[in-house]
């Protein structure tokens, strides 16, 4: 399955989105944003977020000052650096000031680099006049659900209008902010990626109508993420003993999303502060430490 042509021709040399750029231009993401505003019963606070990234190491959280820093850098050893995220530790909208005080210096500094961001989408409507400002080439928003019944089980609470709302209504809430978000992001012509983690006995057989749906509405691509659940990493917030899926379960509900969508199988659920081509991880060469050490 191809994208359509007018959006391979915006994608093109995204890393992500393209199998042969993917060998050829490096992306990064820089971890300025470590709060979250919502509770995912799969996240476990001590690693990254799940948004887009892999729940497996903390990140070294950075001033949106030091993220400048470390992009120049990055960008003056790897000329191929044609994007870069901000995907977390936490959500990147609950951490506007942060978010958007790195998004516009960098259109500013760097306007050859394209900039996305990924979210829980919770914030998203009241960001997205701010985000159609910078030189954001596309969204991501994590989607597991539309079905509040379904999302209770796997948001046990949101932080909301300064207070925690719980259960159902918390999820109804999230399910309406996040269609809401995309349907405004789409209408601005911004692309939009959504993200499901797929969790085995409680949304598995529900994503494919959360991928029919927000194919209806204009998200350009659905990549369908496993749960990571390796003992090493502790036990999830509220889903003790949740086992992952199979190769094969993922990839028959992959199949089954598809239909006429491009489906994105080689995302590799990347460190809220990966460096380099994908599949590489050259954040090690880029801690702040070793960013002084260059100048
Ligand atoms: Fe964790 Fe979910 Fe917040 Fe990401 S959105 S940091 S996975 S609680
Ligand atoms: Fe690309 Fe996925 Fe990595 Fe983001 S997390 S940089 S979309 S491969």
């Amino acid at each position: 399955n191809q994208l359509p042509a007018d959006i391979q021709a915006r994608v093109a040399d995204h890393p992500c989105f393209s199998e042969q750029a993917h060998h050829f231009f490096a992306r990064m993401h820089v971890a300025v944003a470590p709060a979250c505003n919502i509770q995912c019963n799969y996240c476990n606070r001590k690693y990254d977020c799940s948004n887009e990234s892999r729940p497996g190491v903390v990140s070294e959280v950075l001033s949106p000052d030091q993220a400048i820093q470390k992009v120049k850098a990055v960008a003056a050893s790897i000329p191929q650096m044609t994007v870069l995220g901000i995907a977390g530790p936490g959500d990147p909208l609950a951490n506007p000031e942060r978010t958007f005080e790195t998004f516009r210096r960098l259109s500013r500094e760097t306007p050859d680099i394209k900039l996305c961001v990924s979210t829980n989408g919770l914030n998203l409507p009241d960001c997205v006049e701010e985000l159609s400002q910078h030189n954001i080439e596309h969204v991501t928003i994590t989607i597991n659900c539309l079905d509040p019944e379904i999302g209770a089980r796997i948001y046990p609470w949101i932080f909301w209008n300064h207070k925690r709302v719980r259960g159902v209504e918390a999820a109804r809430i999230l399910i309406e902010q996040q269609q809401k978000g995309l349907e405004m992001l789409v209408a601005r012509g911004i692309l939009v990626k959504v993200n499901s983690v797929m969790i085995p006995g409680i949304n598995d057989q529900h994503l494919l109508e959360v991928s029919r749906v927000v194919k209806e509405k204009g998200a350009f691509l659905h990549n369908v993420m496993p749960i990571i659940a390796e003992p090493e990493h502790g036990t999830y917030f509220g889903l003790t003993g949740q086992r992952e899926p199979t190769h094969q379960e993922l990839q028959s509900l992959q199949d089954a999303c598809a239909g006429d969508m491009n489906m994105m199988r080689h995302c590799r659920q990347c460190r809220a502060d990966a460096v380099g081509l994908l599949g590489e991880d050259r954040g090690e060469e880029f801690t702040l430490e070793k960013i002084a050490a260059m100048d």
